[in-house]
């Protein structure tokens, strides 16, 4: 029995010790404490992923961890995430995170997690990890790993308008550019949407700079109509976008029912829901697995 493939090119998953004492932590790291002292903040395990794909008929997924600003705790994040997607059979890639503005340690802590087969470094964030898109230099040790083996980065981005919510930060398009300008060599996700950058591509100096980047539709019902999917195909094209959740932030069954309803031609949704993001992070397709093909 053969599946459609579907990969979700950004979802979340946490160690079980976060969830059962997220108090402890969000007293060692602020920006985990400005997201989820709300108890009602969903942290998911990589169990919760795995599961939500099968409901979702979601073949692949690439788990990201949290933006800690330690580094000690990213280290521990990354050895949690290499660890679940060793026993994944193929279902979950990872991405490593590092706090980029520490320079050479920061450096060396994402060469070791892209030896350990991780697809790319990410989600980073300025605001939780108390850094400067606008500052590249300071960020150059970290991207010139990924430059050297040629791995994506995937950063948060966010609208310079619209609503207030937690996460939001200010990661702008404005503020990305000089870091996109500075490093023309380095493959570049931007998260939900790229806070609106693909709508400033219809500017052609705009366009020339963000030619290498592919946007991640994290998070999109929160922030955008469903045209969307739509009107970012049309101006960036179905090779620089990817379906990607936000897990647990979206549920994935309902959000994928909403993309495959957003007028997608299937050349188009092909791209989005799965090649793009194979190719990006260098997928391999998972194992077949006979309980999996009966679980259907
Ligand atoms: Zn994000």
């Amino acid at each position: 029995m053969s599946r459609e493939t579907v990969v979700d090119a950004h979802t979340h998953v946490f160690p079980p010790e976060v969830a059962h004492d997220r108090a402890a932590f969000a007293g060692r790291d602020g920006w985990f404490a400005h997201l989820y002292d709300d108890p009602r903040a969903t942290i998911a395990s990589a169990g919760d992923l795995l599961a939500s794909m099968a409901a979702a008929g979601v073949t692949q997924a690439v788990a990201c961890g949290f933006p800690w600003r330690d580094l000690g705790l990213c280290r521990e994040h990354n050895a949690y995430l290499d660890a679940v997607a060793r026993t994944s059979r193929g279902r979950l890639a990872w991405l490593a995170t590092v706090p980029p503005g520490l320079g050479p340690d920061a450096a060396a802590e994402a060469q070791r997690c892209l030896d350990l087969g991780a697809a790319g470094l990410g989600e980073l964030n300025a605001d939780a990890q108390g850094f400067d898109w606008r500052e590249p230099a300071s960020l150059a040790a970290v991207v010139d790993v990924c430059v050297a083996r040629d791995r994506p980065l995937l950063l948060h981005a966010s609208e310079p308008v619209g609503h207030e919510y937690r996460g939001k930060g200010t990661a702008t398009p404005d503020r990305l550019l000089p870091f996109l300008s500075a490093f023309p060599n380095l493959r570049v996700v931007l998260a939900h949407w790229g806070g609106g950058l693909p709508f400033y591509e219809l500017m052609p100096e705009v366009a020339a700079v963000a030619a290498r980047v592919v946007y991640d539709s994290a998070a999109s019902t929160y922030l955008y109509r469903p045209q969307v999917f739509r009107t970012v195909l049309d101006i960036v094209g179905p090779e620089r976008v990817m379906f990607g959740s936000d897990f647990p932030v979206l549920r994935q069954a309902p959000f994928l029912r909403r993309v495959r309803e957003a007028g997608l031609r299937t050349d188009e949704a092909t791209l989005v829901l799965a090649d793009t993001a194979r190719q990006l992070y260098g997928l391999v397709p998972p194992t077949p697995h006979q309980a999996d093909e009966d679980s259907t």
